[in-house]
């Protein structure tokens, strides 16, 4: 049985990245860039005011100084007219540098006459001037491949006047879930049935990454059910099964996929929850078999799907960083297996302090929801003591309250 960092490493070494597409700039957030993002020109594009006020020569105003306006530029006019000496030329924040001026004088420093103004303080050379290429050069990368868009990346490359930019394919996400005892959300709820909750967090978790989840449905414990829905759900790019392979089960969801035709790379992993995880290729497609239990099948998403969706989705950054946290109490589990504990992360002298959030059955769903991040707690140990350090994956970005 692998572990963790083994089962982890088959499945990102057993995954390939799609290809591209060029979407519109908007389109494009969230989504992962395909090439490099190359300047075509400076930014800014020329000199210009950092400041409304005027344009100068320094060495007109090394001490108090009048000098004649003999222009007006605002933003979006070019500049023609020179600033010649002992004159100035009335400037807008982002309009063009004249040709002669070297220095701008914000207006507050300034006494402004009807055709002249007053320079109240000495002028530096180069003062308040944004000059071209002092952000980014032409030639310069400005974004990486393989990055993903962010609100900030959009004004960069709207600025070089990216229109149409080059992305990884949204990838088709299936999940078909797998109980007789499972009904639809909004349906009718009879006797010992339960709502399919797993259908739709993982669907929401492929969302948030970037993904295009298809819901395929309930295949029923039967194997006509099964071969029906899971054969469906090799159509997509990658498959997502929940439940049917745990101890105890007739194993229907591996027996069934194996008839199927795929590859089986491994079918249980050294941790908890998640025990009962299979991975499986079909050609190309990843078969992600997750254990039912929604927790289990939240964490094994998490921290076992997750990586290669992104992997698929053209990222180079697809493991979740690890934060050091202090525990704030003791905590034991069984020697063995590398354990995600479900912990509340608080902000302490130095650094995260990490609390259990509670009952860690992989029935309980209430202590994930409050759950900050998980905790991996090696497996080798079982004593964790109240004050030592161990390594958290964060899950959700909780912000501060608002400052009073
Ligand atoms: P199984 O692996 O089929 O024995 O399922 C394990 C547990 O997960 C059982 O308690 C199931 O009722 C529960 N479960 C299975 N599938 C889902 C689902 N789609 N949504 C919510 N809970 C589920
Ligand atoms: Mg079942």
């Amino acid at each position: 049985m692998p572990t963790f960092t083994e089962a982890r490493k088959i499945i990102l070494d057993n995954v390939a990245t799609t290809n591209m597409e060029r979407v519109a700039l908007l389109d494009a957030i969230g989504r992962t860039l395909a090439e490099d993002m190359a300047a075509p020109w400076d930014m800014p594009p020329w000199n210009n005011s950092a400041m409304d006020g005027f344009a100068v020569r320094a060495e007109d105003c090394q001490g108090p100084a009048t000098l004649r306006v003999t222009g007006y530029i605002p933003a979006g006019a070019i500049a023609t007219a020179a600033v010649e000496p002992g004159c100035a030329i009335k400037i807008m924040t982002g309009a063009p540098i004249p040709p002669g001026a070297d220095a701008v004088v914000p207006v507050e420093e300034t006494v402004e006459g009807t055709d002249s103004v007053k320079i109240l303080e000495q002028v530096k050379k180069r003062q308040h001037i944004r000059f071209a290429g002092e952000d980014i050069k032409a030639g310069d990368k400005v974004l990486a491949a393989g990055t993903a868009i962010t609100s900030s990346g959009i004004n960069m490359l709207a600025s070089l006047g990216a229109a149409l930019v080059p992305v990884f394919r949204r990838l088709r996400v299936a999940i078909v879930s797998t109980g007789d005892e499972l009904v639809e959300l909004g349906g009718q709820i009879g006797q010992g049935q339960i709502i399919n909750s797993n259908a739709l967090s993982l669907a929401a978790a492929v969302r948030e990454i970037g993904g295009e989840p298809v819901i395929i449905g309930i295949a029923r414990d039967n194997r006509e059910s099964h071969l029906h829905l899971l054969s469906q759900g090799l159509q997509a790019d990658v498959l997502l099964t929940s439940a049917g392979v745990s101890a105890g089960d007739r194993d229907l969801v591996r027996e069934v996929l194996t008839e199927l035709g795929v590859r089986q790379l491994f079918w249980k992993v050294d941790i908890k929850p998640g025990r009962p995880t299979a991975f499986a290729m079909k050609d190309n497609i990843p078969v992600f078999s997750l254990p039912g239990n929604p927790v289990s099948t939240m964490i094994t998403f998490e921290e076992l799907v997750k990586p290669a969706l992104l992997k698929m989705m053209g990222r180079t950054r697809i493991i979740a960083p690890t934060y050091k946290a202090t525990l704030t109490e003791e905590i034991r589990k069984k020697p063995g297996r590398l354990h995600f504990l479900r912990v509340t992360l608080g902000k302490g002298k130095d650094g995260y302090l990490a609390t259990s959030s509670g009952n860690q059955e992989t029935g309980i769903v209430r202590t994930m929801i409050q759950a900050d991040g998980l905790a991996l707690l090696p497996a080798d140990k079982s004593v964790f003591a109240a004050g030592e350090q161990i390594d958290v994956h964060i899950l959700n970005h909780n912000f501060e309250m608002e400052e009073a």
